[in-house]
């Protein structure tokens, strides 16, 4: 009997004192995943694919599918002025000027567009849906 208290006492100190540093550890990296969660996490699953889509480059606009897949023509936008990247059609395309006009009336960075507020991120599909782009 005294052998078990001794035993479990041993064995409760070491391990009480490793979960509170571990706590920290957890809480600690917990805060920073969240800080680090941007709002993309909050959107509807057609949004979220479709800013991944945009962010990543792997998407089905020409430059990707030609180069990639060779599943279309030309690596070109319809425009003929630059590869149709998720850059171009969100920063560029000529043909999309009025769409872009419509939801950024004011010139916005690629990275607010991409990685910005829920708000931001919300225009950029909006954009993307009104343009009738499918990426
Ligand atoms: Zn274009």
């Amino acid at each position: 009997m005294k052998g078990q208290m001794s035993w479990r006492k041993k064995e409760d100190q070491p391990e009480n004192s490793v979960s509170f540093s571990e706590q920290k550890t957890i809480i600690k990296a917990l805060m920073r995943l969240r800080t680090n969660r941007d709002d993309y996490h909050t959107m509807s699953r057609e949004q979220q694919v479709n800013l991944i889509r945009l962010r990543t480059g792997h998407n089905r606009l020409n430059a990707h599918m030609n180069r990639k897949f060779k599943l279309a023509p030309s690596p070109t936008c319809a425009c003929r002025q630059e590869d149709q990247t998720a850059e171009h059609i969100l920063q560029r395309c000529p043909i999309l000027d009025e769409e872009r006009k419509e939801v950024w009336p004011s010139p916005t960075p690629l990275q607010t567009k991409l990685y910005g507020s829920r708000q931001e991120l919300e225009k950029t599909t909006t954009f993307i849906t009104s343009a009738g782009l499918i990426v």
